[in-house]
């Protein structure tokens, strides 16, 4: 599943591919995906007018035009292809953007969990609404995470998690933060420390930006037409470890399943 990291690397990618070019043209091969592709609005507020940025907010993108944004997801299984051509080259492309003369951004999607979608200028879409701010915004302040976690009773690890929370925060990077931050990802969200929120946040961010700058060298990913985005070659110190020696004390690594997904940590470097 594409992960904040790549999702960020597909920014950066797109750009000076983008950003300050013309829309000239849209073309849909299917109703919907995940939701109905919005396929006459999208027509009509994108063709002919000018992306002026491209704005990522967790995981979804919003390419902006004077009226509103496009707003993609890659979902589990979705990639942007970068083409020659208004031609599909590949099977599961359900649309094709086309950028100034020679830009063709292929979005192809095997599991059809990604969004195709239409925001308005006001940026309100129910999709949106409902997130918590991104790990790198302001608004992902130590203290308003606190305030937010006041007597909540999750794990800590799940609130993380929970993108009406803070959002683009997966499993691995999850896992990682925690350990980073010396905090045990089962101790309820309410009872951490203002301290340890501003610790845990610094970890985010850099757990998140060594992934982005490790992206940058598999930046080619998005655009080979047989590739795909996987997790990048981040150095971990926990994640899929069990049983490893920890790297500060030497302590087995620990693994724990909630709802079904794995969670490692080192219980002593980690204490509840
Ligand atoms: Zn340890």
């Amino acid at each position: 599943m594409p992960e904040l990291p790549e999702v960020e690397t597909l920014r950066r990618a797109l750009l000076p591919l983008i950003v300050n070019k013309t829309c000239t043209g849209l073309k849909f091969y299917r109703k919907d995906i995940r939701f109905p592709i919005p396929r006459t609005t999208l027509r009509k507020q994108m063709e002919n007018q000018v992306v002026s940025q491209i704005q990522r907010i967790g995981k979804y993108l919003l390419l902006k035009v004077p009226n509103g944004a496009l707003l993609l997801h890659l979902g589990m299984s979705g990639r942007i292809s970068l083409q020659a051509s208004m031609i599909p080259r590949e099977k599961h492309t359900h649309a094709i953007f086309q950028f100034g003369d020679e830009t063709f951004l292929h979005f192809v999607d095997p599991r059809r969990f990604g969004c195709i979608l239409w925001v308005p200028q006001s940026g309100e879409h129910p999709l949106l609404d409902k997130l918590g701010p991104d790990p790198f915004s302001p608004d992902a302040s130590a203290r308003a995470l606190k305030n937010h976690a006041k007597n909540c009773r999750s794990p800590i690890k799940t609130f993380i998690m929970d993108s009406r929370r803070i959002t683009g925060i997966g499993n691995i990077y999850a896992c990682e933060s925690l350990y980073l931050a010396g905090i045990n990802p089962e101790r309820k969200a309410g009872k951490i420390t203002l301290a340890e929120w501003d610790r845990l946040l610094s970890c985010v961010r850099s757990t998140l930006e060594n992934s982005i700058a490790a992206g940058g060298t598999t930046l080619r990913d998005f655009f080979d037409p047989n590739g795909s985005a996987g997790y990048y070659a981040v150095k971990l110190s926990v994640y899929g470890k069990e049983g490893e020696p920890c790297a500060k004390c030497k302590t087995p690594i620990s693994r724990l399943i909630h709802s079904g997904r794995s969670t490692f940590f080192c219980k002593t470097c980690q204490k509840k």
